[in-house]
């Protein structure tokens, strides 16, 4: 095992918070004043900085944590999935924030609506980027606290755009709810085609003025339901392990778009702490010359 030396020089400390025997979702980072917890679950003192909101990034769980910090779109799709008031802070992509005295701003991932990412300033630059579709917007760092969704060099795709729009007459597609059912609307309002949808993803659509038709030519329906449907049937997704034919669409960039991000970002160490890196892709980092860490190497810490 590598060790984490490296990362004594930022001036803040990475761990995981421990739970009885288990440990609480990914980490937390203490500076001189300040903690924060990153997509993990309420802490007893600290921020929570909740980066989008899909629910393995715990936005529910905090949802009436008056400290949590989320975008002002993330607090309103907690609100619309929970049916409670976000009691955190919100604020607006861009923005840039004060927490216990350390500066924070706040970039656009582009993931689904909402999600962004999170440089701390203090000695030195930590970006903390959740799940990222566009590295573009993210700015260069020190340390990169990032995921790795797509951790494998055997995860390298092309998204279809033009089959969701040519395949769309007449099929069901299975999507995921939160985030891409709202891409995927957006884009086929964009292009003049009428879909009807499954009621949740209806009601996230309204919120952003995507219109959803009572007739459609296009069904969405979740990757659960969609087995209900006779039909022609797609899962929009570049995962490979559903049964049902599928088209390329990723809210995630894939294996090489992660190594780019690296490259962008020109960070000296990068900490992944969300989804499956390999060893390759470590080995791959290290290539670049850039010290690299996993959340399970991180310290166990009882607060
Ligand atoms: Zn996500
Ligand atoms: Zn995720």
């Amino acid at each position: 095992m590598h060790s984490l030396d490296f990362l004594e020089q930022y001036g803040f400390f990475p761990f995981r918070r421990a739970h009885g025997s288990l440990t609480k979702p990914h980490l937390s980072l203490r500076f001189r004043e300040a903690e924060f917890h990153i997509d993990s679950s309420r802490g007893k003192k600290g921020y929570n900085i909740i980066t989008h909101a899909h629910s393995d990034h715990y936005g529910k769980g905090n949802v009436r944590n008056r400290n949590a910090i989320a975008s002002h779109e993330t607090a309103r799709i907690l609100e619309e999935l929970t049916g409670k008031k976000f009691a955190g802070n919100t604020f607006s992509i861009g923005d840039k924030l004060e927490l216990d005295g350390i500066k924070v701003s706040t970039h656009e991932t582009l993931h689904m609506h909402g999600s962004a990412a999170f440089l701390f300033r203090s000695e030195s630059r930590i970006l903390v980027t959740g799940d990222v579709k566009d590295y573009s917007s993210l700015p260069r760092c020190d340390v990169l606290i990032c995921e790795a969704t797509y951790g494998s060099p055997a995860d390298i795709f092309n998204e279809e755009i033009h089959r969701v729009i040519e395949e769309a007459n007449g099929s069901f597609y299975g999507v995921y709810p939160v985030g891409k059912a709202q891409r995927v609307g957006k884009l086929l309002n964009d292009n003049g085609i009428d879909f009807s949808a499954e009621e949740r993803i209806t009601r996230l659509c309204k919120l952003f003025g995507i219109e959803v038709a009572k007739e459609g030519d296009v069904h969405l329906t979740t990757t659960r339901k969609i087995y209900e449907y006779s039909g022609k049937k797609y899962i929009l997704t570049a995962q490979r392990f559903y049964r049902l034919p599928r088209i390329v669409v990723s809210d995630h960039l894939d294996y090489k778009g992660l190594i780019e991000m690296v490259e962008h970002c020109k960070p000296e160490a990068v900490i992944f702490y969300h989804g499956k890196p390999t060893s390759k892709l470590l080995e791959d980092v290290r290539g670049m010359g850039v010290n690299v860490a996993t959340l399970n190497q991180l310290e166990r810490l009882t607060p």
